[in-house]
């Protein structure tokens, strides 16, 4: 179903798909892109401004796991870990949690979430995800904070220049 979305310049384009306008680099991220090579694109959704939240979508329009072609399944686990092991080493990221639906409205995207410590008030686990995204989209969407995260991606695109995954 197409949807209506605001361009940060103020444009209206309709997308059947944001995850495709995203990837195409139709609508640019707030923040910039983190990192993209032929089969990926990393970026963050600052709607949740969550320092170092990091979203990993697929180039291709497509929405289950075994989709993957042996190439992005190869590409897909090393880019994984070397955007956690920039969240430890620039960002300081003990825990992290991964979240990832086939069912979505959008296409094969896993959320990569860092476990902060306020985030012990709603619990833990997969229950916890929704009300931490909500309270980081609700509460924290100020400007101090929001120059925290947009340094965060900035410090995991820096880690990621020059990373070349061992498909390409
Ligand atoms: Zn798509």
């Amino acid at each position: 179903m197409p949807r209506q979305i605001t361009l940060a310049d103020g444009r209206t384009v309709e997308v059947d798909c944001l995850s495709c306008a995203l990837t195409s680099g139709l609508i640019t991220p707030t923040g910039g892109v983190i990192y993209e090579s032929n089969h990926f694109h990393i970026h963050q959704d600052v709607a949740y401004p969550i320092r170092g939240l990091v979203i990993l979508a697929s180039k291709r329009h497509f929405h289950c796991m075994d989709e993957l072609s042996d190439e992005e399944q190869i590409e897909y686990i090393s880019l994984i870990h070397k955007v956690r092991s920039e969240q430890r080493t620039r960002l300081g990221i003990d825990m992290v949690y991964y979240f990832y639906n086939e069912d979505t409205t959008h296409h094969f995207h896993l959320w990569m979430v860092p476990r902060y410590e306020w985030m012990g008030q709603f619990g833990k686990s997969v229950e916890s995800l929704r009300p931490v995204l909500l309270h980081a989209r609700n509460q924290l969407n100020d400007e101090e904070n929001m120059k925290k995260v947009i340094e965060g991606i900035n410090e995991l695109r820096e880690g990621l220049r020059d990373f070349v995954s061992r498909t390409e």
